[in-house]
């Protein structure tokens, strides 16, 4: 079976790795004692936060996403604001590993127990290396067990009532563990390990049906998969997906996977399809989906694996959800289980963005005051598209579910709608390299943002001051012309690019680009370029090659090209979407000094997307002016294809479709031709 190796985090740059360590202090745990007391006006919230945490760290002490600091950061946010002072401060516990192995299995569980002791000191790295996402050292197996063990125990008291709710402020996360296999950071299945010793161990404490709010920005397989079949969990997680372009990069996260057996409709999935979504967004799911399934589930326990990575801000999220939208959505669901909710931490990787989350959900279990905001913003029309497929997916077992959303609400999306949605030519699963995105991400760690535009927060003020994206207004100020010799010759098919969307055929959507501005104008020429067809397959067209431009112009060739007059911005956007899927970019892969090297060099292969089929940007002259840009394989491809390394392949029927409709409602060949002229390039040996 193929595995993707997406990796979750990338390597820091140095400077960043010293700014991260330069902006946090240690915080010990002495300012804070265990205690009970607590004023009896308030609710009591318990909270659990132990330095010892913060010794699993990288072997190196390289920087990584997921370091101490994370939860350092939110302590130190929660004392300069008298919470824990209110709160009923518990110290740290390590789990019993016969609670840990009521749902990972024994060989997992004696590897965690086992990997920092110094037998292992040798293999560690090694074993790490193997793992998706992971690190090892020293302070890993102890931080593991008391991350799970932590957890539990909130949720243990909260079940016994000697506390209404609580938190639990643990590293490393949890929710991506799997029975047999730590990944994506994560070591034990934190949530799962507490949900299942409530319904198991402790059944006298009469908590028989446990919601599990999974809001990290990515989904939550682990949980998904231990309670796949368990009808007492609701396992509802709403995550990036982007059709299994997102980490964890398989189809487990999409909303058809809705459990089985007597759990079959205790498995929700809001799989985003894009980044970008915001307080809105997800308001909208809690409305239309989620609360609405809560009230019919009825939950004795609400437990949130509360990662905080889809807060705006955050490097690997890339996401907008505010502090005051992450106070509306627990307050919402303080209206169950007689407000019995624990917050346990999962991801996050902005410090400011997640401790200033954190606090505005603290405020919200101790009832304070609400937090301060507004959503002026309306959903995505994606939002709705993907609000609807849940409740069409689920209605049978939810039927609150099954009645139409009022159409005033779905009306108000503001982006044209495409029927349809595949990402490029060249995505092919057999031959995609594992890191692909995190090579991207490489560019993408710190704040990516675009303006904040559509949500007024105020709380958010102080973030937004660090996090625009200056490069984009600069490109958008500059036009090129984009040449397609490929399926973007066909014009609905490249406005996905743009717009977003997919088109007849495709199998997944386009995110499209920031700037959703339609091409300013439109033109088509011939080059004396070799087009020819290669490849095996790609997921969007099945098997069969795709098209690609000889670098190198020679003149006994011609090939039609559409031109579409695009800035610089919506070229970078179109840049990668043709090579990778993920879609965070905090500074341009093709800049104004790309633009001027490339009239000189003719061609300029991006390092960042080597591995994508199309990372050669090509010069193909200028028009009025505007320089003509294509992209297409490098030069030592054409090697490659011509030693038989890449296969030569026809492209499959429906490409070949997609690309007569191009060339035939451009303009320029009858139908017939236009076959004639794919099977002539199709066939004819690259020489
Ligand atoms: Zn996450």
């Amino acid at each position: 079976m193929l595995r993707y190796f997406k990796s979750l985090f990338p390597s820091l740059t140095k400077r960043s790795r010293d700014r991260e360590r330069d902006r946090v202090r240690s915080v010990s745990m002495g300012e804070v004692e265990e205690s009970g007391e607590m004023k009896s006006s308030e609710r009591r919230v318990g909270i659990i936060y132990d330095e010892k945490m913060c010794k699993h760290n990288t072997p190196d002490g390289d920087y990584h996403p997921e370091n101490p600091n994370r939860i350092r950061v939110i302590w130190n946010k929660l004392l300069a604001n008298n919470i824990p002072q209110r709160c009923v401060v518990l110290n740290g516990k390590k789990a019993e590993d016969k609670h840990v192995m009521a749902v990972h299995s024994k060989n997992h569980v004696n590897l965690i127990r086992n990997i920092s002791s110094k037998e292992f000191d040798s293999r560690r790295d090694g074993i790490a290396s193997k793992l998706n996402s992971i690190y090892f050292n020293e302070g890993s197996s102890e931080a593991a067990y008391l991350a799970a063990g932590s957890v539990l125990e909130v949720v243990e008291r909260v079940a016994k009532g000697d506390l209404n709710s609580g938190v639990a402020i643990v590293r490393p996360p949890g929710h991506h563990a799997e029975c047999n296999e730590a990944m994506g950071f994560c070591l034990f299945n934190n949530v799962a390990v507490a949900a299942s010793f409530l319904l198991d161990e402790r059944p006298e404490l009469g908590v028989k049906k446990i919601l599990i709010v999974d809001w990290d920005v990515h989904h939550g397989n682990g949980t998904q998969k231990m309670f796949w079949n368990d009808s007492r969990v609701l396992f509802f997680s709403v995550h990036r997906h982007e059709f299994g372009s997102f980490y964890p990069g398989t189809d487990d996260g999409f909303y058809t996977m809705i459990g089985e057996g007597p759990g079959t409709g205790y498995n929700i999935n809001v799989p985003w399809e894009h980044a970008r979504c915001g307080d809105a967004d997800y308001l909208a799911v809690w409305d239309h989906i989620l609360i609405p399934v809560a009230k019919k589930f009825d939950p004795d326990m609400i437990i949130v694996s509360a990662g905080f990575d889809a807060a705006l801000g955050d490097p690997l999220g890339g996401c907008h959800l505010t502090p005051y939208g992450y106070s509306v959505m627990l307050k919402k669901l303080m209206d169950f289980a007689q407000g019995k909710i624990v917050l346990a931490l999962e991801g996050g990787y902005n410090l400011e963005s997640i401790a200033n989350s954190f606090l505005a959900c603290m405020k919200v279990l101790l009832e304070d005051k609400p937090v301060s905001g507004s959503v002026e913003a309306y959903p995505f029309e994606s939002t709705w598209r993907v609000i609807q497929a849940v409740r069409k997916k689920l209605s049978a077992y939810w039927p609150a579910l099954a009645d139409e959303i009022p159409l005033k609400l779905t009306s108000q999306n503001t982006s044209p709608l495409h029927v349809l949605i595949p990402s490029s030519d060249s995505e092919d699963e057999g031959t995609k390299a594992p890191n692909i995105v995190s090579e991207n991400m490489l560019t993408a760690v710190q704040e990516v943002m675009e303006p904040f535009s559509k949500l007024k927060v105020e709380d958010s003020r102080d973030l937004l001051a660090t996090s625009s994206t200056p490069w984009r207004s600069e490109l958008s100020k500059i036009d090129i012309w984009y040449a397609s010799f490929g399926s973007n010759m066909w014009k609905p098919r490249f406005l996905c690019y743009i717009e977003g969307g997919q088109v007849d055929g495709m199998k997944k959507a386009c995110s499209g680009s920031m700037d959703r501005n339609p091409p300013k104008e439109i033109s088509w020429k011939i080059f004396p370029h070799r087009l020819f067809f290669g490849r095996d397959s790609t997921r969007t067209w099945g098997p069969g090659g795709v098209a690609f431009l000889h670098p190198e112009s020679s003149v006994n060739e011609k090939t039609y090209l559409c031109l579409y007059r695009i800035t610089l911005e919506q070229f970078n956007d179109v840049l990668l979407q043709e090579n990778v899927s993920s879609y965070n970019m905090n500074s341009p892969v093709f800049d104004l000094a790309a633009l001027k090297a490339i009239t000189k060099k003719g061609s300029l292969s991006l390092e960042i997307f080597r591995r994508g089929w199309y990372h050669n940007v090509v010069y193909l002259g200028n028009e009025r002016d505007i320089p003509i840009l294509t992209m297409t394989c490098e030069i030592s491809d054409i090697e490659s294809f011509k030693r038989g390394e890449f296969p030569m392949r026809p492209p499959p029927t429906e490409y070949v479709h997609t690309l007569v409709k191009g060339l035939v409602e451009g303009g320029q060949l009858s139908e017939e031709e236009a076959i004639a002229y794919i099977e002539e390039a199709s066939s004819k040996p690259l020489c």
